[in-house]
């Protein structure tokens, strides 16, 4: 049994997995403008947390696996680089924390990489070994698995930055200091500036709205609302183009939408999918774009298959 801990940029979730079984699970909000040192006493008393209520103790567990939205270096269970959440993470030693505090095996990757490993080996990738995994969410993640391995690059860039494929080079500043990119295009984070900056939007209720997000957006369209039609069409372009980019870099079979957006509003998927098709270099037939079997738990479900294949079992 293990405990895997997402860390995402609205929420932090923790889970209790058994041979790709989801034990048990727990959610807290991760408050994740705040430094990275502050989160610790909530990780604990998370993982803690877990183990009480399914009484059990850290010695029913073989290892603990985290994930983080930035780049990290899985070898040496570091956190490299962080874009705007959790400032000064890459400064916290963060699996000596764990070793000190429950001297266990850890591991620790992407979150995007984690949760193509969860539904690789549990979920919409199951038996394929070339895949691409996109999250939308807060920000957009990327991850991709060629001939059964997980792309990782020399610096562990590779894969991870699809959120930071330029689509439009006179776009707006990402938070990441490039432009143009898919998540500085469209996501949650951007949804406000991308309300405001609508033109002849008549009297749309986003207009008057102080907190938005896809699922109101998805919503007023079905209903007609012409902004959240304008919005809604701008951002299906924005993720498509990115998967499009995506596959010319990593050649998948198939490609797994997850993340929260994608989790509330699973029939957008056909319309990316008919961008992707219409736009892709694919001469050998179409790459097949489905929406992730577990949005909510692939990465946690990753975290198991890391830790049993980490190249540091570091005891
Ligand atoms: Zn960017």
């Amino acid at each position: 049994m293990i405990i895997g801990i997402d860390l995402g940029g609205t929420r932090i979730k923790g889970g209790l997995v058994n041979n790709g079984f989801l034990i048990d699970t727990e959610i807290i909000e991760a408050e994740s403008d705040n430094e990275f040192k502050s989160q610790l006493p909530k990780l604990k008393k998370l993982i803690d947390s877990l183990l009480k209520r399914n009484n059990l103790t850290r010695d029913h567990l073989s290892g603990l696996g985290c994930t983080f939205p930035g780049i990290v270096d899985s070898i040496q269970m570091k956190i490299l680089s962080t874009n705007v959440k959790y400032r000064g993470a890459p400064d916290v030693d963060l699996s000596g924390w764990i070793l000190g505090t429950y001297n266990l095996p850890f591991a620790m990757d992407n979150d995007a990489r984690v949760a193509l490993l969860g539904e690789w080996q549990y979920g919409a990738g199951k038996g394929i070994d070339d895949l691409v995994m996109v999250t939308l969410g807060t920000g957009i993640g990327g991850a991709a698995l060629m001939n059964g391995q997980l792309v990782r690059g020399k610096h562990f860039v590779a894969g991870c930055l699809g959120g930071h494929f330029t689509i439009n080079y006179q776009g707006s500043e990402c938070q990441c200091g490039n432009v143009g990119c898919v998540e500085a295009e469209a996501s949650t984070w951007r949804l406000p500036q991308m309300i405001r900056e609508s033109t002849g939007s008549g009297n749309s209720p986003l207009l008057r709205m102080e907190q938005v997000d896809y699922r109101l957006v998805f919503e007023l369209a079905k209903e007609g609302d012409r902004l959240a039609r304008d919005i809604r069409e701008k951002s299906l372009k924005a993720w498509a183009f990115g998967i499009v980019n995506m596959i010319h870099a990593y050649d998948p079979v198939r490609v797994i939408v997850g993340g929260g957006i994608i989790h509330q509003n699973g029939e957008i998927i056909p319309d990316i999918q008919k961008i992707v098709n219409q736009h892709s270099w694919t001469p050998w037939g179409n790459v097949n774009v489905v929406k992730a079997q577990w949005p909510d738990h692939n990465a946690i479900l990753g975290c198991e298959y890391l830790l049993n294949n980490s190249a540091l079992q570091n005891k």
